[in-house]
């Protein structure tokens, strides 16, 4: 309500973003990447985060993420500088990841995610972003989860202001890639095949992001103007 009786009003020009600049940029309000080389690759949870951890398998979360960052970061290849956030079992502050982000240029983040509900019967891959010029990849993203886990396994994508979709000042997806409280989807991922393919499928998006943009992923979202995301925000 608010910034809407300002834009009506007019604001100052002195106040008003550049295009390019300050407003604009800040929020990620442009089309997707095109030629980036650096690729951030981010494991969830870890340390004394274990994320979610299986019933059904009693594996966790935590170990599921890194064994996928690094087979993406297999199935990149040497095509591209390959950043992983966690390359063992540490436990890593959701804003001092955004900081490490936030180091990079030309570079792009994915955040890999296993899912829990305490619905038995909830299963599937979903993508949530945030910013304009995360929703090729993020449309890239889901379509190659989806090719794996099946059509009628497809959450699609949500659009979700958390600190990892927000906060980073670069391209930036967190996916999900299964729930762990699905007893069929959770002996799925426990399988090192299935997560292969998973992982070669995220990276033929990026891959795919890189050397097109966005062709082929449909018309932009709006742009949305809101604050940083911050931990006393809804649960992430
Ligand atoms: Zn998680």
């Amino acid at each position: 309500m608010g910034s809407a009786l300002l834009s009506s009003c007019g604001v100052a020009p002195e106040l008003k973003p550049s295009l390019g600049g300050y407003g604009r940029d800040e929020y990620g309000h442009r089309p997707g990447p095109q030629g980036f080389r650096t690729v951030i690759l981010d494991a969830g949870h870890g340390g004394k985060d274990s994320g979610a951890i299986s019933q059904h398998t009693g594996m966790k979360e935590k170990d599921l993420t890194l064994d996928t960052v690094k087979r993406v970061r297999a199935e990149l290849g040497s095509e591209f500088n390959v950043v992983l956030m966690r390359n063992g079992d540490y436990f890593i502050d959701l804003d001092e990841r955004v900081a490490r982000t936030n180091q990079y240029a030309n570079a792009i983040l994915v955040s890999i995610h296993y899912n829990s509900s305490r619905s038995p019967s909830t299963r599937g891959v979903e993508t949530y972003y945030w910013r304009v010029d995360s929703h090729g990849l993020a449309t890239r993203s889901q379509r190659a989860m989806t090719s794996v886990a099946g059509e009628s396994n497809s959450r699609g994508l949500v659009r979700r202001r958390i600190r990892l979709t927000r906060n980073p000042q670069i391209p930036c997806l967190l996916l999900e890639l299964g729930y762990l409280s699905h007893a069929q989807e959770s002996r799925l991922v426990a399988s090192p095949e299935y997560r292969q393919k998973l992982a070669r499928g995220i990276a033929g998006a990026i891959r795919q992001q890189a050397q097109i943009g966005d062709a082929g992923t449909g018309p932009l979202p709006r742009p949305i103007n809101a604050p940083p995301s911050r931990p006393t925000d809804a649960p992430e």
